[in-house]
């Protein structure tokens, strides 16, 4: 007995990518939004302040401690997770269902327990770990991009590490080596092969 769901695989639309601090999702997922339209790409709530240049509705719905908390409440988070013990971050699942509802390959850009948190309620998303070219590389991101202070920075590196070991976890693990082409990598593995050329 052939059972619904079990031919051959349909692609999901779903994406989750995932990795350590500082390993350049942000940056994969910019160039994504800037060179493929065709890739929605989820906003994310956090009640952490805005750095300069970034833009509420854009890089993410800056929202209060207390709005977070009705979120919650309403159920209007996908997944959401505390981040280097510092600030709330979370997926809203209503843009989510519409963009999967409209047929749009849909990307979201997500710390690791958010990643199994959608992988438990989803599992059909594929997981997709972006991973640096090495440690020591990573390091240098991270105390390159100087956002942070000491405290910060050390805290960040400690989950690094943590986030690194969760590789297996993954469907599919790109190497950050070069922001453009990772972003390819990805779009290629969303939308599927591409047709015969
Ligand atoms: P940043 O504060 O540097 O923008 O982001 C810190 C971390 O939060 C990054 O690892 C990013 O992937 C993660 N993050 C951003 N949005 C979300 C979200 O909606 N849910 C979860 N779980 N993590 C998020």
């Amino acid at each position: 007995m052939t059972e619904p769901g079990h031919g051959p695989a349909v692609p999901t639309r779903l994406t989750v990518l995932a990795g350590p601090t500082a390993v350049g999702k942000g940056s994969v997922s910019a160039d994504i939004r800037t060179r493929h339209p065709e890739v929605w790409i989820s906003i994310s709530a956090t009640t952490r302040r805005p750095r300069p240049g970034e833009q509420d509705g854009v890089h993410y719905w800056f929202v209060s401690d207390a709005e977070f908390d009705r979120m919650i409440e309403a159920d209007e988070l996908l997944e959401w997770a505390v981040v280097h013990r510092a600030a709330r971050y979370g997926t809203p699942r209503a843009p989510v269902q519409e963009a999967l509802a409209a047929g749009r390959p849909a990307l979201l850009e997500i710390d690791l327990q958010g990643a199994r948190q959608v992988h438990a309620a989803m599992p059909d998303a594929l997981m997709v770990f972006l991973a640096p070219p090495s440690w020591e590389e990573l390091v240098r991101r991270l105390v390159g991009r100087g956002t942070e202070n000491d405290e910060e920075r050390e805290r960040r590196l400690a989950t690094a590490r943590q986030e690194l070991a969760a590789e297996t976890e993954f469907d599919v693990t790109i190497v950050n080596t070069e922001i453009h082409d990772a972003a390819e990598e990805l779009v290629a593995l969303m939308v599927g092969p591409a047709g015969p050329s």
